[in-house]
């Protein structure tokens, strides 16, 4: 959709670093972030139909990304919306990308949308896709088809929801993928297409005296499951855990009476390992089934990855979360239904 030249939407843009900002020095051989926004966005946006307004915020690795740099850029966000944006683009590191924009989508209250991007390959690399990918997000910010959809990441010219996008590979440009439930748009020609209206989307997680000091580790099941490793986390005064839980929300015999015992600590959230499909609620009944956690207290994580289950369990903690809202935030954010 073309926006008309007397109404040129205000996008704003905020550089984080990650690949798409690093480049070798001279005389160097590794990339490492150096670009500013201003550099990232050259003169992309001056053939655009919208005006840009761009800060560096960091230069890290995104493994580095902290939740404090995650609250700066999204209250930095909200207030380029109350100065007038129409959306915002947040550019970073891939590797923790989807982590990002699953923040973003639990705590982002405005309807314009925020727009995460990043790159595959730094630009001094050959079919380096930083450029295509900005020049996708600030299209997908500037539509205001975009309002009301929360989180989303354009990447690859695909437009992800923060609710399922995962990177699914270390090395490919289409490092992204929503599976099961797929693209929300497609940017082509400059375009958005998008395949259906926004849907509703749960209120959004209010940050007001958030206190994110302490450990909401994911711990992970599979053979050999002792739950020593449980065990010693929540010795260790642990806020909360996740379990990146076998197929549909099992663990071990051993794990399950571990569980049983940490449950009276702190909740534990269980997850599915797999990378697709929900957890179970109600079809098996062994020791360690799903129907067994759910009995001693544990809250199943839905279609939440151990990943997404991380930061919504952290978050909710962090603002003093009782075992029923986690209980309650799970139903609602971790199911369709
Ligand atoms: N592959 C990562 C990236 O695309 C490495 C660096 C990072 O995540 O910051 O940005």
């Amino acid at each position: 959709m073309s926006v008309s030249p007397e109404k040129r939407p205000l996008v704003a843009v905020a550089a984080l670093g990650g690949t798409i900002s690093m480049v070798p020095g001279d005389g160097e051989d590794h990339a490492v972030p150096r670009l500013t926004a201003a550099d990232l966005l050259g003169d992309l946006g001056e053939n655009l139909e919208m005006d840009v307004r761009a800060e560096t915020l960091a230069g890290i690795s995104s493994a580095s990304m902290d939740f404090a740099t995650l609250i700066r850029t999204r209250d930095w966000a909200a207030r380029a919306v109350d100065e007038g944006a129409e959306g915002v683009v947040v550019i970073q590191g891939t590797d923790t990308l989807e982590e990002t924009a699953y923040f973003f989508e639990l705590t982002w209250a405005s309807e314009a949308p925020i727009v995460v991007t990043g790159a595959m390959r730094n630009p001094s690399l050959p079919s380096a896709d930083g450029a295509g990918n900005i020049l996708a997000a600030l299209t997908v910010a500037a539509d205001p088809r975009g309002r009301g959809r929360g989180s989303l990441v354009a990447f690859n010219d695909d437009v992800h929801a923060g609710r399922w996008v995962r990177k699914t590979h270390s090395s490919h440009v289409e490092a992204f993928s929503s599976a099961p439930a797929g693209p929300l748009a497609l940017v082509s020609e400059g375009l958005v297409h998008y395949f259906h209206p926004a849907a509703a989307r749960p209120a959004a997680l209010p940050l007001e005296n958030a206190d994110f000091s302490g450990l909401v580790p994911i711990v992970e099941s599979g053979v050999e499951d002792t739950g020593e490793l449980l065990e010693t986390l929540v010795k260790a005064g642990v806020k909360g855990v996740v379990l990146a839980a076998n197929g549909a929300g099992h663990v071990s015999a051993g794990s399950a009476d571990v569980i049983e015992r940490a449950l009276a600590e702190v909740p534990i959230v269980v997850a599915g390992r797999t990378g697709a499909g929900p957890t179970f609620r109600g079809t098996y009944g062994f020791r360690g089934s799903e129907s067994d956690l759910i009995a001693m207290g544990a809250t199943m994580a839905g279609w939440l990855d151990p990943r997404k289950s991380r930061l919504l369990l952290h978050t909710l903690l962090a603002t003093g979360a009782s075992r029923e809202r986690v209980e309650a935030e799970f139903r609602l954010r971790g199911d369709l239904a």
